[in-house]
């Protein structure tokens, strides 16, 4: 086992991989900008080291400034979080070039899945159900339309290289594809430095449902069944719950068994998720993360296990602690997003947290690097906290969440806490009856 890691990540991430590492016995080292040298992370960690100036560029995601950081404290492995360098194969590669651990999967997968055609063609090939759409990539409108007009309007044209809900434009018909096209070509290039793109059927009433698998490297893995995250905004992700209020038991079995054996065929190492659409009980794959993601805790709640200490042990060479005999759901978990936003338009609202108290009691957790005083940067995302509660069925969950909601206090700042507050007084909300859609429309007729 390692005795000392370096996290390439702030925020609320950052925290979590620290009290991993704390409870594993191995010591942690904080990374930050200029701008973060007052964040709780920073506090935590056993040692901290300033890598840069504030924009990103120069700091979070600077490969020398973060291999010279591991070399300085003799960490031995470098856990990066989600967003930042978390997918990025390149860093993967520079990481071990210089002897080092990265604490997630090999270059070879994040590349491999990075590539959405890529990544489409190998779950294809490995068994996994698919969106309909065009083999690989769409060179000019032409081209487009043939495909249009052989699997049906509406479709989607999404970028290869897509991410962040990015360079994806719909067209509902034929008259529509060309403009819809050289949008998501141009958006796709300036946002990737990427202009390939290529087709799905575009599904109207889908559900977002992906599955957590996770990998020994070895050819063994298990799946931890589904989160369902359908409630979104432009592509983003507000508020996540697993168990699926409609995935049974049944088809929880057959697509996670699906997934746990794609990932146990290609050797995959460490935690993962494959996304899906869901539609008429039928599973749609649209992308792998090869990453821990921002959702995990509803996985961890109803599984009572610990992903990060998983993903540290796995990259140490351990065996993972628990088999998919071992994995059995215990009630129903819900997360929600707060970020610092102005509604209705949801502007970044950076700037000084005057008054701030976590809820607390029985199944309420809450992963945040706020505190009294803390000063938000206005350089990074702005998610601030997550709220996850658990309880023993769902009416429970909503019951809890609704409570926590109330406790919290974060004075200072506009956050996205209304909204929450409001959705759950929502009795789709209530029954679990959302796809994709609903949460827009929900805005544009309530904001
Ligand atoms: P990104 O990597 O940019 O997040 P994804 O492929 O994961 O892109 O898609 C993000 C979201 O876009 C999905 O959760 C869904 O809401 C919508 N989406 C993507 N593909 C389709 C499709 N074929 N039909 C309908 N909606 C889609």
């Amino acid at each position: 086992m390692f005795d000392k890691i370096l996290i390439a990540n702030r925020g609320e991430i950052a925290l979590r991989v620290v009290r991993a590492a704390r409870e594993m016995g191995i010591k942690s080292v904080a990374v930050h900008s200029t701008a973060d040298s007052d964040a709780m992370h920073v506090r935590m960690a056993d040692e901290a080291i300033c890598i840069g100036p504030p924009p990103s560029g120069q700091s979070y995601l600077s490969f020398p400034a973060i291999l010279s950081a591991c070399e300085i404290t003799g960490a031995q492995a470098i856990h990066p979080g989600y967003g930042f360098l978390s997918e990025n194969a390149a860093f993967v590669q520079a990481v071990e070039d210089h002897g080092l651990t990265f604490i997630g999967p090999s270059a070879e997968h994040i590349r491999m899945m990075g590539d959405k055609i890529t990544a489409k063609d190998t779950m294809k090939a490995l068994g996994v159900p698919c969106v309909p759409g065009s083999d690989g990539g769409v060179p000019d409108v032409e081209a487009a339309k043939k495909i249009g007009a052989e699997i049906g309007y509406p479709v989607i044209i999404k970028a290869t290289a897509g991410g962040g809900g990015r360079g994806m434009k719909v067209a509902k018909s034929e008259a529509e594809i060309e403009r819809a096209f050289q949008t998501a070509r141009s958006e796709s290039k300036a946002a990737f430095g990427n202009d390939e793109v290529y087709i799905e059927k575009y599904l109207t009433t889908p559900r977002h449902i992906e599955i957590q698998v996770f990998g020994d490297g070895k050819g063994g893995a298990v799946h931890l069944g589904e989160r369902d995250c359908s409630l979104q905004r432009r592509h983003q992700k507000v508020f996540e719950e697993a168990p699926g209020p409609c995935i049974t038991q049944e088809l929880r079995d057959r697509i996670g068994k699906v997934c746990a054996d794609a990932v146990a065929k290609i050797n995959y190492s460490g935690a993962g998720t494959i996304e899906f659409l869901f539609e008429n009980d039928e599973f749609y794959f649209i992308e792998m993360n090869t990453r821990l993601q921002v959702e995990h805790p509803v996985t961890e709640a109803i599984f009572g296990v610990d992903l990060v200490r998983e993903q540290i042990r796995v990259a140490s060479g351990l065996p993972m602690s628990f088999t998919q005999g071992d994995l059995q759901i215990r009630g129903h978990a819900i997360e929600v997003r707060i970020n610092a936003e102005k509604l209705p338009n949801f502007a970044p609202c950076p700037g000084r947290i005057t008054q701030y108290h976590a809820p607390g009691g029985l199944g309420v957790r809450m992963d945040s690097a706020l505190y009294d005083g803390y000063r938000i940067p206005p350089f990074y995302d702005s998610l601030i906290a997550k709220l996850i509660v658990h309880g023993q069925d769902r009416a429970e969950a909503l019951a809890r969440l609704n409570r926590a909601l109330g406790e919290l206090i974060v004075d200072g700042i506009d956050t996205t806490v209304p909204l929450h507050h409001a959705l759950l007084g929502e009795a789709d909300i209530q029954s679990g009856d959302y796809n994709i859609h609903w949460l827009e429309r929900w805005l544009e007729q309530t904001l």
